[in-house]
């Protein structure tokens, strides 16, 4: 029998019975419900803020639009109101989700509104109802802006990206806390509307995550865009006076009219109720192949998106949730596998990364070799600066990690990624024909540098 088989507790009067249970409907969440929704199944979608969670309203979605308002600005036509317009009105309908409600109630989904808790194996409490799920629950609760423990910050009115992408006025002057995507991304924004921009951070690189290849071309892309980095600096203090933001780095004190705190996420697993089925909640929670939270007493628990620590990213969300829907149908595979998943930060130029870095790869144990170059003839046709960086296992004769900086660098991606996922052998994509004069045509020169 499998956990989707077992019986569940008969309902009482404050009780409903459905299939499936979504708490939290981030993109994943939505893909859930509305899929499970279309298979026939009874599923309740529990939201306490916007259905779709971060992405469209607060996360990817007006940033990228922020971006794409910058690079127009770089081209020398700056209009911030038509940016705060497409994303008040186009993208975000002034913070409503009607339209996904719509969407997700068209494939058959009942959205609830509240704050849901587990309250045992396979049931969820909002208010005064409890859904006890017969096939499971699916949590997908997602992550909030972290706020780091610096002297000073709490009380002071500073940014997270919830509060960025609402404003319709720019700052004079913006300090930056973060050097990963979400910092380095909006730091070129302000930078290119004229803000005067300082992104600080205690690593002393930006992209920590990423090849520090990739960081050095964002670093010099940044510095000529006019943001200045502090990096390497802890920030020790904040204050906040007469309008403006004090902010203690190191030994030195920068003041600002704005703070953006964009310092990494914190999961949203406090007071979730996970204790009542045996789930820890100091750390992502640890799911099988499945998207089963291993954990989970009586089982009956699926988790998606970015709680789940696979990577923080819509496309990763929207995957899983494809791969839960399949075992809670009882369907065959394909399980999650996340050997090529692919990540973009869309500065200009952009850093686009799939599979393992070459320190990964190497803290694996593999017989690692790596190859370097820059854009090729389109690079110098174009003026481009940027590099490639290819990781492969020798011994397998793959690549299992590769990175590209460059203009549309996550579109070069495209064809990396299918070559670590496929493990395609390297000497099969040494045979293969890249256009001249493409940036993508940059593979095949790198691809001759590794061990051959
Ligand atoms: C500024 C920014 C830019 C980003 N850019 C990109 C990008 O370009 N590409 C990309 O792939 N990713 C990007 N991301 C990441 C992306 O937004 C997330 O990975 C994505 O939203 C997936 O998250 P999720 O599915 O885990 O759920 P989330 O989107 O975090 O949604 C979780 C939902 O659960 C709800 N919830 C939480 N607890 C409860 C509860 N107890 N009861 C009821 N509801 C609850 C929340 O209200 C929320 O709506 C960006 C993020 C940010 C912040």
């Amino acid at each position: 029998m499998t956990d989707a088989d077992a019986p569940a507790p008969s309902p009482a009067a404050d009780e409903v019975e459905v299939d499936v249970v979504v708490l939290g409907v981030g993109p994943g969440g939505e893909t859930v419900a509305g899929l499970a929704g279309k298979a026939g199944l009874d599923v309740v979608a529990v939201e306490e803020n916007l259905v779709g969670g971060e992405c469209p309203f607060y996360g990817c979605v007006p940033s990228k639009l922020m971006i794409s308002g910058a690079r127009h600005a770089a081209e020398g036509a700056p209009d911030w109101a038509h940016v705060v317009r497409r994303i008040r009105e186009d993208a975000t309908h002034d913070w409503s989700d009607g339209p996904f409600v719509e969407r997700l109630e068209k494939h058959g989904g009942r959205v609830v509104r509240g704050r849901g808790r587990l309250v045992g194996p396979r049931r969820v409490r909002v208010g005064e109802t409890t859904y006890v799920a017969r096939r499971g629950v699916v949590l997908n609760v997602g992550t909030r802006p972290a706020v780091p423990p610096v002297d000073g910050l709490a009380g002071t009115p500073y940014w997270t990206n919830r509060d960025v992408v609402a404003i319709t006025d720019l700052p004079a002057s913006v300090v930056v806390v973060g050097g990963g995507p979400i910092g380095a991304e909006l730091s070129q924004v302000f930078a290119r509307f004229g803000v005067t921009t300082t992104l600080v951070d205690v690593a002393e690189r930006l992209l920590p995550k990423d090849e520090p290849e990739a960081a050095t071309v964002l670093g010099d892309a940044l510095a000529a865009d006019g943001v200045r980095l502090v990096l390497g600096q802890a920030l020790e203090r904040v204050s906040y006076t007469d309008g403006h933001f004090s902010v203690t780095v190191g030994a030195e004190t920068l003041t600002s009219e704005k703070l953006l705190v964009a310092a990494g996420r914190t999961l949203q697993l406090d007071d979730l109720g996970l204790e009542t089925v045996g789930v820890p909640t100091d750390g992502p929670l640890e799911v099988d192949d499945h998207l089963r939270v291993t954990a989970a007493a009586d089982g009956g628990l699926w988790a998606v998106g970015d709680i789940t620590g696979k990577g923080a990213f819509t496309h990763v969300s929207n995957y899983q949730a494809r791969v839960a829907v399949r075992d809670l149908l009882g369907e065959d595979g394909p399980w999650a596998d996340y050997r090529a998943v692919t990540r973009v930060t869309y500065t200009e130029p952009e850093v686009a990364a799939v599979g393992l870095t070459e320190q990964q790869a190497r803290d694996a144990g593999l017989d690692v070799a790596v190859a370097t170059g820059d854009l090729g003839a389109r690079g110098w046709l174009d003026e481009a600066a940027g590099v490639m960086k290819l990781v492969a296992d020798t011994e397998a004769g793959v690549l299992v990690g590769a990175t590209v900086a460059g203009p549309t660098a996550g579109e070069v991606l495209g064809l990396l990624a299918v070559a670590v996922h496929a493990r395609t052998p390297i000497e099969v994509l040494r045979t293969m024909h890249f256009a001249y004069p493409t940036y993508h045509r940059a593979i095949e020169t790198v691809l001759w540098r590794l061990p051959h």
